[in-house]
């Protein structure tokens, strides 16, 4: 594990069985096969991919609400797929999530400083209430609510309000690493830029490292140091911001990337790619993504296509390099 690393991924598997006869499985959703990657202190490491591609399933995996079938997830040196769930305890707060439907996650019968509160009542139970309503306050006002809201219900605030609140209750442990998942895919486009840039704010001021999980390639774009492009359970490209919008290289990439409308592109050369997502339950042989691939050879319907480097820290799993 190198010094900047907070967390690496080695290996990562994930699989889900699917269907009943005689009280066995008929079959296994591989929904994570084999991630690897690793995220340094303090930048954002965007997950991007279709849905269904296993990008959600990584961070609940990392954050320890799914457990792995293979692999490692080494957080600040500790494997974290070899903990107790007591063990767990004193990791899962220093990582916290947030989700795409803040109106889901937040419970309607609470008040917002209850909610904020909360995880200080999970893990410190002895805090006086004072001092905890004081660090909810503090949290409020710094994703961009007032005192005023702290005696109010969720139902009483937009979309945007809401994420925010979500932000705060996931600040309030102090936590070293977020793993946002959809985070603002349900909100407004101009309520999503604000979302977006509240989190960059915090990032430095809390010295926040996040793994960000969207599907969506210009809200990935606007926050993301580095970027992980994932198809059917595997990573098949990972860049850096500027390296994957300028050079992507996988067709995957390329046209995912030509799908993303830009001013003046009426030049540029689309690549579209046919069909549906085929089942993880039942994955081509070979590279997964051959049967979408508009290059797709003989030797892509047999072999697993391994990681190559093409510049420094740009990798791509495709046989065409
Ligand atoms: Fe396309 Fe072959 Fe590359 Fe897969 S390995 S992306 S099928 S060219």
């Amino acid at each position: 594990m190198s010094e900047n690393s907070l967390i690496e991924i080695k290996q990562l598997t994930k699989q889900f069985p699917i269907g009943k006869k005689w009280f066995k499985p008929t079959g296994f959703v591989r929904a994570v096969d084999g991630l690897d990657f690793s995220i340094n202190k303090g930048e954002t490491f965007g997950l991007v991919g279709e849905s269904g591609c296993g990008k959600s399933t990584t961070g609940r995996l990392i954050n320890g609400l799914i457990k792995a079938n293979q692999g490692e997830i080494i957080f600040d040196g500790q494997d974290l797929t070899e903990l107790s769930e007591k063990q767990w305890k004193s990791y899962r707060k220093r990582m916290q999530m947030i989700f795409q439907d803040p109106f889901a996650s937040l419970s309607p019968r609470m008040k917002v400083k209850d909610i904020v509160m909360e995880p200080l009542d999970v893990h410190y139970p002895q805090m006086p209430k004072a001092e905890k309503q004081e660090k909810a306050k503090r949290l409020l006002e710094i994703c961009g609510l007032s005192p005023y809201h702290l005696n109010k219900y969720p139902h009483e605030f937009s979309g945007g309000q809401r994420q925010r609140i979500s932000i705060a209750r996931a600040l309030i442990l102090n936590p070293e690493l977020i793993i946002a998942d959809e985070a603002v895919s349900a909100l407004d486009v101009s309520i999503q830029s604000q979302v977006l840039n509240l989190l960059v704010d915090l990032q430095e001021e809390f010295q926040l490292t996040y793994l960000f999980i969207s599907h969506d390639l210009s809200v990935v774009e606007h926050i993301s140091d580095r970027i992980g492009v994932m198809y059917l359970g595997n990573l098949v490209e990972v860049a850096t911001k500027e390296q994957l919008f300028k050079n992507p290289k996988h067709p995957y990439t390329q046209s995912l990337l030509s799908s993303v409308p830009q001013l003046g592109e009426s030049k540029k050369e689309r690549i579209t790619i046919k069909g549906e997502i085929p089942s993880a339950s039942n994955p081509p042989k070979g590279c997964k993504f051959h049967t979408r691939c508009p290059f797709a050879m003989d030797i892509c319907k047999e072999k697993v296509p391994q990681n190559t480097s093409i510049e420094d820290g740009h990798k791509v799993a495709c046989h065409l390099y």
